[in-house]
């Protein structure tokens, strides 16, 4: 399995952990942010991405 379909799985759960209202989290902390940060605020790292 490559990186980035681990990080797609990773991202399914982040997904339906977070409660939505957010167009952004992060796969680290899997928390919420507000922009497309390039790095989370919360624990810095270069995990954040689009929630769709
Ligand atoms: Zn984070």
């Amino acid at each position: 399995m490559s990186l980035f379909e681990k990080a797609g799985e990773q991202f399914q759960e982040t997904k339906e952990t977070l409660l939505g209202g957010d167009d952004y989290g992060c796969l680290s902390c899997e928390r919420a942010v507000e922009e497309d940060y390039e790095h989370c605020p919360h624990c810095g790292e270069p995990t954040v991405v689009p929630l769709e």
